[in-house]
């Protein structure tokens, strides 16, 4: 393996030159806020921070760095949950926050072109001013960037009815690690041309180049929704009634599941006294549909309120107005934060073909009682994502560290084992590659690193991100 060059003063001296001197931070100070994501409890400081606002100037910075042999790792909002902007290298750290312009809203075509430093939820007020939807939503979608929902194939709540960012990504300018600049595909929704490299570059948790400029596709936005609160007496009863409900002919524009601690903990956190829950209680499906036509929507409510009855649940909450659908809305965004305030957690991405939900809960759980660790539960149950939260609370050093790590690959055995795997939407980075043995064989992984490989010869674009290589 390359042995990486520590970066000197000469370095910073040119990088100050590209990007401008006050673009160029190297004050542990002033880099602190770039040694950490929202990745459990990692911290790496970077040797230099840098701040390019221009594609050229991307690829300036990509050509010395490779010339140099100096570690560089892309970075976004910073709200990543597998450690992918960490400078774990130390290095160059380059910062795309001041590619924050939208270029052009197509209303023509329904695209529009951006840059990668965009916040998502800027980016989707903006297209919904135009009567245009952008659905991709991480719940972080306040801070995150599009870029770094690009490099992670995000998803969220809306997925479930409208799919991943990669089924609105069409074209890409990317600088590549020898700085050369290339643009993926075309802004066309149909392309039979050659390998698609777009598809490639999205979700590769910025390892094979940095994006410096995005084509979306557009849709337009529906005219208006409906959002109730199911509760269940039991967390397994909730898991299944999630595949009933599309077995039955509906497809919610969101399915949200949060075991009684996810939310009674959020409840508290935010200090909302929106809802109660029943002692009973032992899970919450938050359903949403949406669409253009108000009559159709409160059939497909009602519909979906028959099919949840089957499955012994307590009194629905239907949102009344839209207040108190942002309200519902903000208990499930923030359950993520709550989490973290209570207690270290390390977090699991999963996710199985839906309708085996409940076998994957009920197998947590297994595998939690016997490793001796408490769960939290939540997710975007109707695409099969469940997100288990791992709470540290009373382990000692040796079992957070050690024991655990066998725990967890029983859940992601057991994930394998129903047709799933061990990231839906938060990648694999640092904390989960030591997994990736579950999911492919020799050959896959083999395949995977030649091309990188041959994006990267020598290996300094965010290396030890997804496999060690
Ligand atoms: C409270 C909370 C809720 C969340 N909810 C969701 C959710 O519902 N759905 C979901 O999918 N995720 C969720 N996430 C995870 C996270 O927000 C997403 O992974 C998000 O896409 C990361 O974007 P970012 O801009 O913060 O990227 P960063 O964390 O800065 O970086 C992520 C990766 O992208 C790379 N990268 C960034 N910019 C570029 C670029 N221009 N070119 C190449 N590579 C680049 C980085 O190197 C890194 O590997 C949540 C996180 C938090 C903290």
């Amino acid at each position: 393996m390359t042995t990486f060059n520590k970066v000197t003063a000469a370095h910073i001296a040119a990088l100050r030159e590209i990007a401008g001197a006050q673009y160029v931070l190297a004050d542990e100070e002033g880099m602190s806020r770039y040694a950490q994501d929202e990745t459990e409890d990692l911290h790496y400081l970077p040797e230099v921070v840098v701040k390019p606002d221009t594609t050229e100037q991307v690829s300036r910075i990509m050509r010395l760095c490779n010339e140099e042999l100096l570690p560089v790792t892309p970075r976004g909002g910073g709200t990543g949950l597998s450690g992918g902007a960490l400078a774990q290298y130390g290095g160059v750290l380059i910062s795309m926050e001041r590619f924050n312009r939208i270029t052009l809203i197509d209303e023509r075509n329904l695209q529009v072109i951006t840059e990668p430093g965009v916040i998502t939820e800027e980016l989707q007020n903006a297209v919904k001013e135009r009567g245009l939807f952008y659905p991709p939503d991480p719940s972080s979608r306040g801070t995150c960037f599009i870029g770094g929902n690009i490099a992670e194939n995000s998803g969220g709540p809306k997925a479930v009815k409208y799919g991943v960012v990669k089924d609105y990504v069409l074209n890409l300018e990317m600088v590549l690690p020898n700085g050369e600049v290339i643009w993926t595909g075309a802004n066309v929704l149909k392309n039979a041309t050659g390998y698609n490299l777009t598809q490639l570059v999205v979700g590769s948790e910025g390892t094979l180049g940095i994006v410096t400029k995005i084509v979306l596709r557009l849709i337009p936005l529906p005219k208006t929704d409906l959002l109730m609160l199911v509760p269940f007496r039991s967390a397994e009863s909730a898991c299944a009634a999630v595949s009933a409900i599309f077995r039955a002919g509906y497809t919610p524009s969101a399915m949200e599941f949060m075991e009684r601690d996810a939310l009674e903990w959020v409840t508290q956190y935010v200090q909302s006294s929106a809802i109660k829950i029943e002692d009973d209680v032992q899970a919450h499906l938050l359903i949403e549909v949406d669409g253009n036509h108000p009559e159709v929507l409160m059939q497909e409510m009602e519909g979906i309120a028959g099919v949840v009855e089957a499955f012994d649940i307590g009194e629905i909450l239907f949102a009344e107005d839209a207040q108190q659908k942002e309200e519902l809305w903000r208990l499930r965004r923030r359950v993520a934060e709550a989490v973290k305030a209570n207690s270290v957690y390390k977090e699991e991405d999963t996710v199985v073909p839906r309708a085996e939900l409940p076998v994957l809960l009920k197998g947590v759980k297994e595998i939690g009682q016997r490793y001796g660790f408490h769960s939290v539960c939540y997710g975007h149950a109707g695409d099969g994502n469940l997100h288990v939260n791992i709470i540290r609370g009373t382990l000692t050093e040796e079992q957070w560290n050690g024991t655990l790590t066998e725990g967890i690959r029983e859940i992601f055995q057991l994930v394998k084992k129903l047709g799933g795997t061990i990231s839906g939407e938060h990648g694999i980075g640092l904390v989960q590659k030591s997994y990736m043995d579950i999911i492919f064989d020799q050959t896959s992984m083999q395949l995977m690193k030649q091309i990188k490989q041959i994006f990267d010869p020598k290996n300094i674009l965010n290396r030890g991100k997804i496999f060690d290589c």
